[in-house]
């Protein structure tokens, strides 16, 4: 029910969108394929727990988590597949490593010193810890440099508390398919992993596909795919599977008012009005996750009670309102439904915000915050 009290602000989700589109991705895949939902960022601001359970509806059979901390919560809610979780450093390691192996949930290890702290929480909790080495092949971010990834592999080969599952790396430029740098990391990683194998023996698993290389590189699905934009709804590269936008934000006009030709809207007066106009007052704004640098580039839809107008939003974005430009003919009234974007026929969706700021969807996502409160459909 609508607590009276809030401003009618929402982040709808739509969790059959994320189901569905999880169902379309694995028609993309082989059978001996797996896919790996990321739900980092609090599942893209969809809602960590929501977004995974949909996933997993849907066919994933993993689900990735940057942090421990969210790993943990997937645990605890007892989503009883393989969790890997990849971003810790010393301190977050310290207190949550031991939890996360008696948990059975895998890690990533990037560098001798994370695994000799996985090595160490496993042994004070007497488990076998699962590790997934992460090789840095380009993106200069986690992971070990090909050169340095031998001596790791043999230290897990002689401690019994460590399995090393897998071996994977980031893609820095599959939406771009064109890009010979994805082949560059292919490369390096296949090199990497093949002198690894030989020394060592075979390392059961190998993933490197996000949502880009799920789509465009069947060559690249290998084991396990990690897509997390696309399951949102937001292909990073051209495709025939139909997927949609699993959020819908939602607010409602606050304000309707005509006012002259001559009139100036918000900070720094960016929009005079040109004649007669209503404007309408939308109680949203950056503080809620809205892009100001979105400001007079995008529209919004209003949906009245003659139907659904999609109309230019003018002026500065303000901290918690935005304004818009209804037309004199308008007969939207304060209390009608916006949608400033999603899963809307002709509305705006993230990736209009996305050009609109001069930045990409996964932003727009993840930039609506908790003052917007979830809906989980
Ligand atoms: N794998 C890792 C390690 C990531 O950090 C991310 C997100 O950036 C993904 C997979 C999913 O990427 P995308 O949302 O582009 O599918």
């Amino acid at each position: 029910a609508e607590d009276p009290r809030q401003i009618p602000n929402r982040a709808v989700v739509d969790r059959s969108a994320i189901t569905d589109n999880v169902r379309a991705l694995k028609t993309k895949l082989d059978e001996q394929t797996a896919l790996m939902a990321v739900v980092k960022a609090d599942g893209y601001s969809h809602g960590m727990l929501a977004t995974a359970r949909a996933a997993l509806e849907g066919g994933a059979t993993w689900l990735g988590v940057a942090h421990p901390a969210g790993a943990l919560a997937l645990s605890h809610a007892g989503l009883d597949v393989p969790i890997l979780t990849w971003m810790y450093e010393p301190r977050t390691a310290e207190a949550l490593l031991p939890e996360l192996v008696a948990a059975g949930i895998d890690v990533s290890v990037g560098s001798m010193e994370m695994l000799r702290m996985v090595i160490d929480a496993s042994r004070s909790v007497d488990r076998r810890a699962r590790v997934h080495l992460k090789i840095d092949t380009g993106m200069g971010r986690n992971g070990v440099l090909p050169a340095q990834a031998r001596p790791v592999v043999q230290a897990t080969r002689e401690d019994d508390h460590v399995q090393l599952v897998a071996a994977w790396t980031h893609l820095t430029d599959a939406d771009t398919p064109a890009d010979p740098a994805t082949d560059q990391q292919v490369e390096v990683f296949d090199a990497t992993v093949a002198a690894l194998t030989e020394e060592f023996g075979p390392i059961p698993l190998q993933h490197l596909a996000n949502s880009a290389a799920l789509l465009s590189r069947p060559d690249l699905h290998r084991d396990l795919v990690r897509p997390g934009i696309a399951m949102y709804g937001y292909p990073p590269v051209a495709t025939d599977l139909e997927l949609r936008p699993a959020m819908t934000v939602t607010s409602r006009l606050a304000l309707v008012k005509e006012v002259p030709a001559g009139h100036t809207v918000g900070y720094s007066r960016l929009h005079t009005t040109a004649a007669t106009t209503r404007l309408g007052l939308v109680p949203m704004g950056y503080a809620d996750g809205l892009h100001r640098a979105a400001s007079t580039k995008v529209s919004v839809l209003v949906r009245t009670a003659d139907g659904d107008h999609v109309v230019p939003q003018i002026g500065r974005i303000s901290m918690d309102q935005i304004v818009l430009d209804l037309g004199p003919e308008s007969t939207a009234k304060a209390g009608d439904e916006v949608i400033l974007f999603g899963d809307v026929p002709q509305g705006p969706t993230a990736d209009d915000w996305a050009e609109a700021a001069g930045t990409i969807p996964y932003e727009i996502l993840t930039s609506i915050n908790a003052r917007v409160p979830r809906e989980v459909r």
